[in-house]
């Protein structure tokens, strides 16, 4: 017998609303029902395990609602329902995958009661995974994070990158971890922007820098050279017209290479802030610094602007990868491709957590993997241990 599931629904159709109340009390659930924001988001408590949003509510927009969500951390599984067709719906199904809701399922209307209890009844509550609903604090006290700094209680994780062609191990993705005193390890997701919003992004990033660097060499090498370092950087550091000539002097104080870094910026950022980081980008790639476009393919840009960026590398989102029985995923992730070695870019894509993903990705051509199929971001140590028993074979036969 299914577990009990606490469902809300918003839409502005009541009869809708019945249609899903009855069916899930049928079912012996809860079920709440409301046609406005403000109710819905009244009625949005942590019980919430199932949610039914209508994209189109006239004077709403079902996307706002999306991103509220995403923002408030909402673990409930989120069932889209609406009757403007599969493109706009799988467009919004990939928008909230990137927000990190747990998208469930889409309805069509008008739908079948058959596939309304089918969704109500095969749904499993997620394990509680990666950022998203990891504790129930979400935000974190100024002071608190004024202190993390001060007394640099951050460590980083790595995860291993692969090259497809190859199998083999070419570099090391550094993720940022704090060790709260209280809490434990606390995610990024978690801090990265109220530590932007503080203005102790540069600090922090420095901290990380001197982390991945002084921790590189313990990798050893691939045989074809160094393993390379990428990290992440957020586009307000790129704002500082000295940060070139401090980053490579600090790389080369390591004694690394320039050209074995790589820093990844997310495309949003990057875009809205072209204007003004374009000549710190361009130092940064005449001093030989590798530069990646990260979660590529979920932001607003279009292709073209991508032409205007020296990057080396573009990173196809994971929730584009972990989206990939849906067509326009599908077709995101080839022009991607495409696009990438058209402009002489490496093109990596993260997240890659099922075999069929890697066979996807190894037919069209792309060059780099990373994700939970291979490993999740360890500390050095464990890394380290990873490594030992790696086998490239694994990957390079899949089938
Ligand atoms: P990102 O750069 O897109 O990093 C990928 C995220 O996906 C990481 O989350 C990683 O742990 C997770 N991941 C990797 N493989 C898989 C997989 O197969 N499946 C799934 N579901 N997830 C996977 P994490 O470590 O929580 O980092 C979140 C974000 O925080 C990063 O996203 C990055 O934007 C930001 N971040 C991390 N470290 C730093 C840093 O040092 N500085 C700045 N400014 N941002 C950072
Ligand atoms: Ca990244
Ligand atoms: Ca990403």
């Amino acid at each position: 017998m299914a577990k009990t599931q606490r469902i809300l629904v918003i839409d502005d159709d009541p009869d809708v609303g019945m249609l899903i109340q009855e069916a899930a009390k049928a079912n012996g659930n809860d079920c709440i029902v409301t046609t406005d924001a403000d109710s819905f988001f009244k009625a949005f408590t942590p019980e919430v395990t199932l949610i039914f949003l209508d994209l189109m509510i006239p004077g709403l927009d079902g996307v706002e609602i999306l991103r509220q969500l995403g923002r408030k951390r909402c673990v409930a599984g989120v069932v889209l329902m609406s009757g403007i067709g599969k493109r706009v719906m799988e467009s919004a199904n990939s928008l909230a995958m990137s927000l990190g809701l747990y998208m469930v399922g889409h309805l069509a209307k008008p739908f079948r009661i058959a596939d309304l209890e089918k969704l109500i009844g095969g749904y499993v509550d997620p394990e509680p995974q990666s950022s998203v609903g990891q504790g129930a604090e979400i935000y974190f006290e100024g002071a608190d994070l004024w202190r993390a700094v001060e007394r640099n209680e951050f460590v980083l994780h790595y995860q291993p990158q692969i090259e497809i062609k190859t199998g083999r191990v070419v570099g090391v993705e550094g993720l940022v971890r704090w060790q709260h005193p209280g809490q434990g390890i606390v995610l990024p997701g978690r801090f990265i922007e109220s530590v932007e919003d503080l203005g102790l992004i540069d600090q922090l990033t420095l901290l990380v820098f001197h982390h991945g660097l002084s921790e590189l060499d313990l990798f050893g090498r691939s045989d074809e050279g160094p393993l390379t370092l990428s990290l992440n950087i957020s586009a307000l550091s790129l704002q500082n017209l000295d940060f070139p000539n401090r980053f490579v002097g600090l790389v080369e104080a390591y004694g690394h290479e320039p050209s074995n870094m790589i820093l990844e910026i997310n495309e949003s950022g990057l875009i809205r802030q072209l204007s003004r980081t374009l000549d710190v980008l361009t130092r940064l790639r005449m001093k030989h610094v590798q530069l990646s476009i990260d979660d590529f393919g979920i932001g607003y840009s279009m292709m073209d602007q991508l032409r205007n960026v020296p990057a080396t590398e573009i990173k196809i989102d994971k929730s584009i990868v972990q989206n990939m029985h849906n067509d326009n995923s599908r077709v995101i992730i080839q022009k991607t491709i495409e696009l990438g070695h058209d402009l002489g870019m490496r093109v990596t894509a993260e997240g890659v957590e099922t075999q069929d993903q890697l066979n996807f990705l190894r037919a069209q051509h792309c060059d780099i993997v990373q994700g939970y199929l291979f490993s999740e971001p360890l500390s050095s140590a464990r890394l380290l241990e990873w490594m030992a028993q790696y086998r490239p074979s694994r990957i390079s036969s899949g089938h």
